[in-house]
C-alpha cells in the first residue's frame, strides 16, 4: 500500500523532479497544495502551463523569450560584434544583473558532456555559426567551469578561431572575500592564469 492516497502521491511525485526537491519537500509543497483555494489551484496549474506555451526560444541568440526576439536582441543599442555564449538563459540572466556587458548573446542550451551522451550536436552550435559574420569580431565564451563547460569552450574555440574572430574565455579565480589558502588548485590556477596587468 502506498503511503499517501493516490492523487497526493502524484502530486508528491510530480514536486519530486523539480531540482534540489527531495522527498520531505516534496510532501510539504504538496501538502500546502491541498490546503490551496480553488481558484489558487487553478492560477498554479495555469501558470505552469503558461510558461511551457508562452515561453519560445528567441530566433536569434536562442534564449528564452516571449516573442520572436528576447529583450537583448530587440535593444537596438546593445554591440552585435561581441557574442557572449552561455549555456543557460540563467547566465544570461546573471551576466545581464552586472550592468556592465553591452554585447549580445547566444545561449547553447547545454554543454557537451560525453558521460551524459551529450555531443554538440545536441547544442545549438549551427545556430552560433551562422551568426558569425562579417561585422562579429569578438566571441566571449563564458560556459560554466567545470568538466563539461572547458570541453565546450575548447571545442567552440577549435571550430570559430580559423574563422579570424577573436576567441576569449572569461577569467574565473578567487571569489571576492575569498581566501587565497582556501581555493582548491584548480581555481589558484584559472586565477593564475586569468591574471591582468595592474
Ligand atoms: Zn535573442
Amino acid at each position: 500500500m502506498a503511503e499517501y492516497i493516490l492523487p497526493l502521491e502524484k502530486l508528491i511525485e510530480q514536486f519530486r523532479h523539480l531540482p534540489g526537491i527531495g522527498q520531505k519537500t516534496a510532501v510539504r509543497l504538496a501538502f500546502a497544495v491541498l490546503d490551496f483555494t480553488d481558484d489558487e489551484a487553478n492560477a498554479f496549474a495555469n501558470a505552469i502551463r503558461g510558461a511551457k506555451e508562452n515561453v519560445k526560444t528567441c530566433s536569434i541568440c536562442q534564449n528564452i523569450s516571449d516573442g520572436e526576439l528576447c529583450p537583448v536582441c530587440a535593444d537596438e543599442n546593445r554591440d552585435r560584434s561581441v557574442i557572449c555564449v552561455v549555456e543557460d538563459a540563467k547566465a544570461v540572466m546573471s551576466i545581464e544583473k552586472v550592468r556592465e556587458y553591452t554585447g549580445v548573446y547566444h545561449v547553447l542550451h547545454g554543454s557537451i558532456s560525453p558521460m551524459a551522451g551529450i555531443g554538440p550536436d545536441k547544442l545549438r552550435i549551427p545556430e552560433l555559426l551562422s551568426r558569425l559574420t562579417a561585422d562579429v569580431r569578438e566571441i566571449i565564451i563564458a560556459t560554466n567551469p567545470t568538466v563539461e563547460g572547458e570541453a565546450t569552450a575548447m571545442y567552440l574555440t577549435k571550430l570559430i578561431k580559423p574563422l579570424g574572430i577573436k576567441v576569449s574565455r572569461l577569467a574565473y579565480g578567487i571569489p571576492v572575500g575569498g581566501d587565497l589558502e582556501y581555493a582548491d588548485e584548480v581555481t589558484l590556477m584559472r586565477a593564475l592564469e586569468g591574471r591582468r596587468l595592474m
